[in-house]
């Protein structure tokens, strides 16, 4: 599995140095993800709870895990204690519920705000108003165990790469106009998390401080 090794080194070759390498392991076991770690990653994002909580005890404890899927209400509880940043939070009800489960572990756990930015109509997140709205109406500061650290979006899967650059810019834009709004004490625009293995590096290009790459560094799934 040494092909994992090469493959994470040409990705941080195209890497500016202000942007973070995701390594999303979903679907591959505990020893594929050592292989990464070995070649010296130590950040890796999961979709699923279920998955990340037995790699998250099998694996060495300085790894750095990020929740980039779907998360539910009943599943915060297993992840709070340990993971580094949510992804995708997509509702004023989730993150109350996250800080609920981050006072219980006497912990500030960071997230961003997953912006719907692809025209396919399955892919969570806000939009601009809805975010806009969750900003303004003085709900957010309440959750004093959270910090909101920026924006998330996944863009259309096409291979239309005029449209993916529209819709990375468009979030891009937004992160930049949110960085002179009045936002809460516990809300500012550090991270924005765009482009996965097939358009990261268009990501870079409309202002990524995080990629998520899966297939890139371990294969098809
Ligand atoms: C799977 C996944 C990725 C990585 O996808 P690849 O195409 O394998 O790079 C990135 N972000 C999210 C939210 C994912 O679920």
């Amino acid at each position: 599995m040494n092909y994992i090794n090469e493959n994470i080194n040409s990705i941080n070759a195209l890497l500016p140095k202000n942007v973070k390498l995701i390594a999303v392991s979903k679907t591959h076991g505990a020893e594929v993800v050592l292989k990464a770690y070995e070649a010296g990653q130590r950040v890796f994002g999961e979709n699923k709870v279920q998955e990340l909580v037995p790699k998250y005890e099998a694996l060495p404890k300085d790894i750095e895990w990020h929740l980039i899927g779907h998360l539910q209400k009943n599943k915060v509880k297993y992840i709070a204690p340990f993971v580094s940043l949510i992804h995708s939070v997509d509702s004023i009800e989730l993150l109350e519920e996250i800080n609920k489960q981050a006072v219980k572990c006497s912990k500030v756990v960071s997230c961003l705000f997953q912006i719907h930015i692809a025209q396919e109509e399955t892919k969570f997140g806000l939009n601009e108003e809805e975010l806009m709205s969750l900003i303004n109406n003085g709900d957010i500061e309440k959750l004093k165990n959270i910090k909101i650290l920026g924006l998330m979006g996944m863009a259309t899967n096409t291979t239309d790469s005029t449209l993916i650059s529209k819709e990375f810019e468009y979030i891009n834009s937004l992160f930049n106009k949110l960085k002179n709004y009045n936002l809460p004490p516990n809300m500012n625009m550090t991270e924005l998390s765009i482009g996965m293995s097939s358009d990261f590096k268009i990501a870079v290009e409309h202002g990524a401080t995080m990629v998520r790459v899966g297939s890139l560094i371990f294969g098809n799934r």
